[in-house]
Formats: structure tokens, sequence, C-alpha cells
């Protein structure tokens, strides 16, 4: 299989469908982005890379960073995480606040807003939140073996401005007793590791330990066990496009984070790990074109945790 001209078709294919998703407006400044930005990058456990299209243009990973930030999190708590926050898909909109009284504020799973809020607030633990940022900032440096990765200050200010509904929701869990440390500190955390920048090609040799069951075996670092990798993968499946992630398995088929900014990372265990970019949105708030992309790629290479 050619799938570097895999790649380049996909791209050539969907770059004209572009204009048809919608742009977050919601976060002033991912408003100003250009909806005809297209990237792909695939990088395989071998080492082989692919890439098309703007797949060296850093954009605001936004909810893609909740899968370092779980990664660290569970390395600071371990499983005791899991009596804070659910392991369930949610069923209902990413910044949604309806479940969390019914659920005294234990979030459904830690990549909905209210859940990455509260594995903000783990990571913070000890800390100071300029000091918890650099952890995030470090980590995401280590795994994608990159110092140039960046946390882009125009986009954290333009959250922290206008997340109201975040406020909301920490406000809410602290009163449960489920943020331990005083809200503006956990949302400084939450909005700055949202606020990183990062490119199709440093997101998926981010996402490489993932693939490689905990270890990325191109710098040789053993990131976390096998046991974790599979279980983060499980919910990125069960829980990482929001209220579209059972939409999301049918049609891919394989674990997904997607983020607000219009990127998507997926991974294939064993395999590689996919980075796309879009920014324009569909109706569930995931990149149109690049849930497309990631539909084509995975029915042309056969790759899918459903297949042999
Ligand atoms: N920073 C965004 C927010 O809190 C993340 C949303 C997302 O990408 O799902 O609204």
């Amino acid at each position: 299989m050619d799938v570097q001209a895999l790649v380049e078709r996909v791209h050539g294919e969907l770059k004209t469908r572009t204009d048809e998703g919608k742009v977050a407006d919601y976060i002033p400044e991912l408003a100003k982005v250009d909806k005809a930005k297209l990237g792909l990058a695939i990088q395989m456990l071998d080492g082989a890379s692919f890439a098309a299209g703007d797949a060296d243009e850093p954009f605001s990973a936004q909810s893609v960073s909740k899968v370092f930030t779980l990664t660290l999190a569970l390395g600071r708590a371990g499983e005791a995480l899991w009596s804070r926050v659910g392991r369930e898909p949610s069923g209902s909109p990413f910044n949604s606040i309806v479940q969390l009284e019914q659920e005294r504020g234990v979030p459904r799973n830690p990549f909905i807003n209210a859940g990455a809020i509260v594995v903000a607030d783990v990571i913070l633990s000890g800390h100071q939140p300029r000091e918890a940022i650099g952890d995030i900032l470090r980590f995401v440096r280590f795994v994608a073996d990159d110092d140039t990765i960046a946390i882009d200050p125009l986009v954290a200010r333009s959250e922290t401005e206008t997340g109201f509904r975040n406020i909301a929701l920490a406000n809410y869990m602290r009163a449960f007793g489920n943020i331990h440390h005083p809200v503006e500190k956990v949302l400084g955390v939450y909005f700055h590791h949202c606020a990183l920048a990062m490119s199709c090609r440093q997101l998926a040799r981010a996402g490489l330990y993932l693939a490689g069951g905990g270890r990325n075996p191109l710098t040789g670092s053993a990131v976390i066990s096998t046991e974790r990798a599979r279980r983060i993968n499980a919910l990125m499946l069960t829980c990482g496009h929001y209220d579209a992630s059972g939409d999301f398995a049918f049609r891919v088929g394989l674990p997904g984070k997607s983020g607000v900014g219009g990127g998507i990372l997926a991974i294939v265990p064993g395999r590689a790990a996919i980075a796309v970019w879009s920014p324009g949105l569909n109706a569930r708030g995931n990149s149109l074109v690049g849930s497309l992309a990631l539909e084509m790629i995975a029915r042309e290479t056969g790759w899918s945790i459903f297949s042999p």
C-alpha cells in the first residue's frame, strides 16, 4: 500500500469540501482561523511518516490535549483518579452541565470539559498553575520528541475571557467537593493546555506511544504501561468524540480524540498514529472534513480495531 499516495489523494479529494463546516466561534481567537486549511499526517511505529497539505502548520489542539493530561494525571493519581471521574460515554455535548447535578459533581469521563477540568485539578496538586502548565508542556514535548511545541497565549487568554461555561462547570464541581483547588487556578491550567499549538505531524508523533503499547519505539521511551495505553485507547474510542463517539467508532473504527480547533488524533494500535486538521466543524463539534479523511484512510488501508 502506497500510504503517501493515499494521503495525497485524500487531501486532493477533500480539500474542496473544507468550506462545509463551521469554525468554533465561541472562542473568539479560534474564529479567526482559515477554514480552507487541511492537514494530514501518519506516523508509523516503524519510523515511516506520511503527510499532505498543511501538516506542518500548528493549530489549536483544544480537547485533543486531554489525551495527554489524562496520561499525566493517571501517572500522578493512579487508579484513584476513577473515584473522581467516570469512564462512560456522556451522550451529551462536551460542555454540558446537566448530568453533573444528578451524578453529584462526578463527570462522566475525562474527555468532556468537566472531566478534563477534574484532571487539571489533579495535575495541579502540590504545584502552582505555572508549574503544572510547565509539566504538561514538558510531557507533550517529551512524547512528541519536539521541544519547539508551545502554548498559544492569545488562545489561552481568549478562553479565559469567554469561558463562562467552563467557569460554571468548575464552580459546580467545587460545590460537590470534586475540585480541590481554587477554581481560577484550575481553569488557568485547563485553558492553557487546551491552547497547546501543534501541527498534524507533531500530534501524530506525540500519539505514537498509544499505538505502541505505551512505548515510543522511535525514541525508545517507555511512557506508560501497555495496560494503561490500552485503557486510554478504550476511552478514546468510547468517549473521544463527545456525543458522536458511537458514530465515529462505526465509521472509522479507531480510538480517536477530537478538538474544537478542528484536529483529530486517531490511534491504530500496533501500527500508527494519525493526525488530521480541518477547522470547519460539523453539528456535533467534530472536524467535518477531518472525520471524512479518517473514514477514507480507514477504509482504504483496512486499519480498524474491529477487523483482523
Ligand atoms: N477549550 C475548549 C473548551 O473548553 C475545549 C473544547 C473542545 O475542544 O472540545 O470549550
